[in-house]
């Protein structure tokens, strides 16, 4: 027998990590667990339980109580109540914290990973070695932060009391996520395990209180999706953390809407695999190993969709079905199992159903082993013959199943990555670096791999865009979804004007401002306008009323305008210089128009005009420097995080200081490469549409600034619903804010709402700056290992 062959035939024999100590520690707790609350551990007698099987042998691990209503109002509130002493600690303090949850996480993370595997179905091999160390990671990690939190984050505060809601499959992973940044900003925490898979979180429970985590800081409670909806709307809550499912994130901004909470979103994905011609087949086979066979597929960014140059695409196939054919499929302790069981029958039948039912729409199933009845086992297969609109191309399966599809050219390639509602991760795969480095900007995804897949690091954040969701967890970027500015100071109402009776000499000075879409001074569509006036209730001009159609043709014309965001900063520094050269040409018209039209002293205008000035020249100025990093993570190889443009994005500008206003919102957005559509001041809406003039002088190619006046409200809703704006600015009142997180739902834009007069604009500190850059972006990190 050759080496080779004997290799090939080589047969296992089992190897199995004991479950001792995990057995002895579930007895200890009697196979029973309540709440985490206020440092205690509460169990009740007549409680709802929830019972956490081994899903590979359908063993009874524990019964786990469902919290009820007042158990989660004790927790917000011991959440609320220990939280200004968790800041008050200081950096320093809440780092030693988190330093001692890391060590401990360390002592007992062979435990740690027996009992997520026990929990979960997944392989020892993988809790063992990527679960458990990369919480630990993240724990380190952040207790670094919160030690530099004084000198990085100074003009910041803590938002207060943060709700987070995982999934069940990486349960102690999505912990660390969620609790090591939230703590280290100094918020506290109220956290809901996943219902399939709570016991990790009780272990967690158990250690915090060894490693002197403050009563309340962290609760932690058990239950269903109501468990969750209820946590996730409670009126206790300012932030909302979620990982989940895009159904139930779209329900929760929904239910969320109005309520003034923070949200980040981390849902699903249809993760691109491409591969071309050029790539190293062998070397992607073992990406795909790592990508879709990783945690039996239940991974949100797994690479579910093989897109392949079609000249290697035999070639490649073969290989992947030799490969899977090597896969063992198997007892999850055993440390040589490459896929474990499903977290569910459930979840088995769910993913079983979905292949069956896609098939009916073509498609050829390749499995590597039939289906085992009992054990949840669900064998890795490849789908091939199928084309992109086929569900199984679009739909999240959350399961070991791969779907291939060809394409001929880069630029088809790209395309068909692309043509996805999700947008969580990607992975190119081609030795010429050039090409790759040339594809990963133009995909739509927050986190781009390059010839590898499923790297994660506490350094780096990781979020999609989307309806994979919103916000980002990990790396610097990570912690502001945990932090609100100190210095927001609210400005006065605007006292209501009394209009005044026109008089027969008043006609003289009726004028109709048009729209300004796609460069153009443009009509209302439905010829409708709507007078404005002064402050001392004269007639200040009419605007156009705008409606569906003009908000339509507004959209569409930013939409084309796509060149701008792939413009380089320094042009756009350029134009927005020559924007304010050419400002600075009115300055006594413009002094003039504030004075009449808001009834502010000659002084008070003076003031306005020359802050919308500087505010050009300052974002002007960051159009060139706002460029990310290079992450230091673990790995040979380079993290760039680099601050990509939202897109097109809908800004609802606040009613006060019309023009710097204006100015504060619409230069940060393009000077960062988004495309405008703004619907200005309603009160001051002229003020807008008098710019339009100096836009049209100074270089601003057509459809980068739109502007429609009308009724705030409604625009801002038709907006809220239009599928090609990704995101949105909105400082209204609380009913136009609501509609607008409710109307945003369907397809998770990115959200930027106040209240208005939330802050002074002639401030920098609140009117200009980091804030707004980082709004006007999403932070996409692409990973390039390096070396052969
Ligand atoms: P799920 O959305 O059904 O449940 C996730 C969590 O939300 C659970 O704790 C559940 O109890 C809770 N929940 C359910 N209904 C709720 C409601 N109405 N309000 C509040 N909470 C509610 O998701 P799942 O099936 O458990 O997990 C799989 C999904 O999670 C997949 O779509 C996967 O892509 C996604 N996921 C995303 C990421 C990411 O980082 N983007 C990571 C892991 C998993």
């Amino acid at each position: 027998m050759t080496l080779l062959k004997s290799f090939e035939e080589l047969d296992y024999s089992q190897a199995l990590e004991s479950s001792t100590e995990a057995q002895k520690w579930l007895e200890k707790h009697g196979r029973r667990f309540g709440q985490f609350i206020n440092g205690k551990f509460e169990k009740r007698k007549n409680a709802e339980l929830i019972a956490s099987h081994n899903p590979s042998n359908g063993e009874l691990l524990a019964t786990i109580e469902v919290a009820n209503a007042s158990q989660l109002d004790a927790a917000v509130a011991a959440a609320r109540k220990a939280q200004r002493k968790w800041q008050a600690l200081g950096g320093h303090g809440r780092a030693k914290v988190l330093y001692a949850l890391a060590r401990l996480l360390q002592k007992h993370t062979r435990l740690t990973a027996v009992l997520e595997t026990l929990d979960n179905g997944k392989p020892i091999r993988e809790s063992r070695d990527i679960d458990i160390p990369l919480a630990i990671r993240h724990f380190y990690h952040h207790a670094g932060w919160a030690q530099l939190q004084e000198q990085e984050f100074s003009n910041y505060k803590p938002i207060g009391v943060a709700a987070q809601i995982v999934p069940w499959n990486f349960p102690l992973l999505m912990l660390a996520w969620k609790i090591a940044p939230a703590m280290a900003m100094g918020n506290t925490i109220v956290f809901k395990s996943a219902e399939q898979t709570p016991i990790t979180a009780m272990f967690f429970a158990h250690l915090c209180e060894q490693a002197g985590v403050p009563s309340g800081v962290i609760n932690i409670v058990n239950g269903d999706g109501n468990v969750g909806a209820s946590l996730a709307s409670h009126e206790g809550v300012d932030k909302v953390a979620f990982t989940g499912s895009t159904a139930v994130g779209r329900s929760i901004r929904q239910s969320t809407a109005g309520q003034g909470k923070k949200l980040t979103l981390e849902l699903g994905g249809k993760s691109a695999f491409v591969v071309f011609e050029d790539a190293d087949l062998d070397a992607a086979v073992e990406g795909l190993v790592d990508s879709i066979w990783f945690n039996q597929g239940e991974v949100c960014c797994a690479g579910s969709r093989l897109l392949v140059q079609a000249k290697v695409v035999d070639k490649l196939h073969a290989k992947i079905k030799k490969r899977i054919q090597k896969l063992r499929l198997g007892l999850p302790l055993d440390k040589s199992t490459d896929l474990g069981s499903l977290v569910s029958q459930t979840q088995y039948q769910r993913v079983d159903q979905m292949v069956q039912q896609g098939l009916q729409h073509g498609g050829e199933l390749f499995q590597a082993y039939d289906g085992q009845s009992d054990g949840n086992y669900y064998p890795p297969s490849l789908i091939t013959e199928i084309d992109a609109s086929h569900p199984l191309a679009q739909e999240e399966i959350f399961g070991p199943v791969l779907v291939s599809m060809t394409f001929r050219t880069q630029t088809e390639a790209v395309a068909l990555a692309n043509n996805s509602r999700y947008g969580l991760a990607a992975s190119v795969w081609s030795e010429n670096i050039n090409r790759a480095m040339d594809v990963a900007p133009k995909l739509k995804a927050g986190v781009i791999w390059i010839n590898c897949h499923n790297q994660f690091d506490a350094s780096c954040g990781f979020g999609g865009v989307r309806e994979s969701g919103f916000g980002r967890e990990g790396g610097k970027e990570g912690l502001f979804e945990y932090l609100k500015p100190k210095s927001l100071t609210s400005t006065k109402k605007l006292k209501p004007v009394t209009i005044k009776q026109q008089t027969s000499s008043d006609e003289t000075i009726d004028r109709t401002l048009k729209f300004y879409i796609g460069g153009k001074q443009v009509r209302p569509d439905g010829g409708h306008s709507i007078a404005t006036y002064k402050a001392d209730g004269s007639l200040a001009s009419l605007v156009g009323s705008g409606n569906r159609k003009d908000i339509r043709n507004a959209v569409s014309a930013a939409t084309k305008a796509n060149s701008w965001s792939t413009q380089n900063g320094h042009v756009r520094a350029q134009i927005i210089y020559f924007l304010a050269e050419n400002l600075a040409l009115r300055e006594s018209e413009w002094i003039n128009r504030l004075q009449d039209l808001c009834g502010i002293t000659k002084k008070e205008a003076k003031t306005e005009f020359n802050a919308s000035l500087s505010r050009l020249f300052s974002y002007a100025a960051w159009s060139d420097k706002y460029d990310g990093a290079v992450h230091n993570a673990p790995y040979r190889g380079v993290t760039m995080a680099l601050p990509e443009a939202i897109g097109v994005l809908a800004q609802i500008a606040p009613e006060e200081k019309p023009l710097l206003s204006t100015i504060s919102l619409i230069a940060p957005a393009i000077a960062m490469g988004n495309r405008v559509v703004l619907i200005p001041s309603q009160r001051y809406a002229g003020v807008a549409l008098e710019l339009v003039q100096t836009l049209e002088t100074s270089d601003i190619p057509p459809g980068v600034i739109n502007i429609v006046t009308g009724n705030k409200g409604e625009l801002a809703d038709q907006l809220a619903g239009h599928a090609e704006v990704d995101g949105i600015w909105c400082w209204s009142d609380d009913v136009t804010v609501a509609k607008v997180e409710t109307t945003s739902a369907a397809d998770l834009k990115r959200l930027w709402v106040h209240q208005e007069g939330d802050r002074d604009w002639l401030d920098p500190q609140q009117g200009e700056g980091l804030e707004f850059l980082r709004n006007a972006t999403e932070v996409k990190n692409i990973w390039t290992p390096y070396g052969d």
